[in-house]
């Protein structure tokens, strides 16, 4: 499961290109075109890093980034400002707003590549790292192998996906609605149940014997990767 970027852009033409550059690059997207529909987007699925732009019909970048950094759970949300003003003082002004990082258009497509993956690697390492290791698990999203100590775990695809998803972010907690859309995508047809042979396949890979637990099943909500895993063994 790759980092999420959310692009905050009215111009097709540079949304579109933003998108095609960064999926080609293995990040997912999700665009939308005004302010007023972040809170929404973010509500659905916590990006990984906001591109957002200045100039936009309705709440103005500037205006979108102090709301985000004004709730506590997007307060450390990476922002990137797009924007056509290249004035000192402009620049100034937003960083001040809180905006992590500033682009001026018109940019190369390169340069705000290595903008994401710099403030993805500085503000959120486990983005974009090519393994995740927690305790004595680690995940190889490179060579799409996990193991356990010295020994190998075999895994579905699937069930690969469901492990990454949850050690992407240790100790939160997942409905199985909300699994089901990201680890699996088109869950239409999908009974939620699945969900939960996934994870009882997944335990069962992962844990041999008397080994400790790393998924906690939190009862009424979902499945959590436990954030104390790995901490006290
Ligand atoms: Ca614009």
């Amino acid at each position: 499961m790759s980092a999420l970027i959310l692009i905050v852009e009215d111009e097709a033409a540079i949304h579109d290109l933003l998108a095609y550059n960064l999926e080609a690059e293995g990040f997912r997207t999700r665009v939308v075109e005004s302010g007023e529909e972040v809170h929404p987007a973010i509500h659905d699925e916590m990006p990984d890093l906001v591109l957002l732009d200045w100039m936009l019909p309705g709440l103005s970048g500037i205006e979108v980034c102090r709301m985000l950094r004004a709730r506590p759970e997007t307060q450390a949300l990476p922002v990137i400002m797009l924007t056509a003003r290249g004035e000192e003082a402009e620049r100034v002004r937003g960083l001040a707003t809180g905006a992590d990082d500033y682009i001026v258009k018109p940019f190369s497509v390169p340069e705000v590549m290595a903008r994401i993956r710099s403030l993805l690697r500085r503000m959120k390492p486990e983005a974009v790292s090519d393994t995740l290791a927690r305790g004595d698990i680690i995940l190889d999203r490179v060579k799409k192998r996990v193991s356990r100590g010295v020994r190998d775990i075999v895994l579905s695809p699937t069930e690969f996906r469901l492990l990454e998803y949850l050690m992407q972010s240790p100790g939160r907690v997942f409905s199985r609605a909300q699994l089901l859309d990201r680890v699996w995508g088109d869950t239409k047809d999908i009974d939620e149940r699945t969900v939960d042979v996934h994870v009882g396949r997944l335990r069962k890979s992962l844990s041999r014997g008397r080994e400790p637990e790393p998924i906690r099943t939190v009862r009424g909500s979902g499945y959590a990767f436990d954030d104390r895993y790995g901490k006290s063994n």
